[in-house]
């Protein structure tokens, strides 16, 4: 079985269990920039304090790039106060303002014309960003073909045999983007039922039974990682 074909029969086994996931992580009229700090901060159009970083992002400095890099972490952290977790990742807020205003100037909704890795690797200098967060950012913000490596991916594709841990991080992206054949509205899809299969049965420890991916484990069960 390709993996094509593998990866494909997991998100038919997961849209068969789980709803089809929301993809209204933004208002249609969010700009890149607001769409870039949502996703960084966590909160999808359906969570409880959406309505308040739409507020924040019109009126407060966190509405541009340079208004951000303008404010004060310690302002920043003062704005960011009504939003979960908001205030400690104020400067991580503020270091991806500036990273924005060097590759974009204050655009708001630019062209991603240069290459996913050239994106990838400045992003992963910032500190307070990880790798699974950076393509997180550059799948759902700005609709470029990356998958975010988080631990659940990793977890669900080394227990079912799919990728042998360890593994360089550029072989376990390409082995999601091409066995995806870097569909974004796919890769967006599979990151989210991943997440939901992740919260429900397969943490640190895998609890695969009544598991939408159980009939994919091999014969011995599920690997370990
Ligand atoms: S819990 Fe088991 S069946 Fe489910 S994804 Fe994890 S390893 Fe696969």
């Amino acid at each position: 079985m390709t993996i094509s074909t593998r990866l494909e029969q997991a998100i038919v086994q997961l849209q068969t269990r789980y709803q089809p996931p929301d993809h209204s992580t933004a208002d249609a009229n969010d700009s890149g920039w607001s769409r870039f700090l949502r996703i960084l901060l966590g909160i999808s159009a359906s969570h409880p304090a959406d309505e308040t970083l739409t507020d924040l992002l019109v009126s407060s400095p966190i509405a541009t790039p340079s208004a951000a890099t303008g404010t004060s972490a310690g302002e920043l952290v003062e704005i960011l106060k009504p939003i979960p977790r908001g205030p400690q990742k104020a400067s991580v807020v503020r270091a991806v303002a500036a990273w924005w205003l060097t590759q974009f100037g204050d655009e708001l909704s630019p062209e991603w014309s240069a290459s996913p890795s050239s994106y990838r690797e400045s992003l992963r200098q910032i500190r307070g960003l990880g790798p699974a967060t950076v393509d997180e950012l550059l799948l759902f913000a700005a609709d470029l073909p990356v998958f975010p490596i988080d631990r659940t991916a990793l977890r669900v594709a080394i227990r079912h045999g799919w990728i042998d841990w360890p593994i360089e991080d550029d072989d376990a992206q390409s082995f999601f983007t091409s066995g995806l054949d870097r569909s974004i509205p796919v890769m967006k899809d599979f990151s989210r039922l991943l997440s939901i299969v992740g919260d429900d049965f397969c943490g640190k420890e895998p609890h695969c039974e009544g598991c939408p991916l159980q009939s994919m484990l091999p014969a011995s069960g599920p690997r370990e990682c």
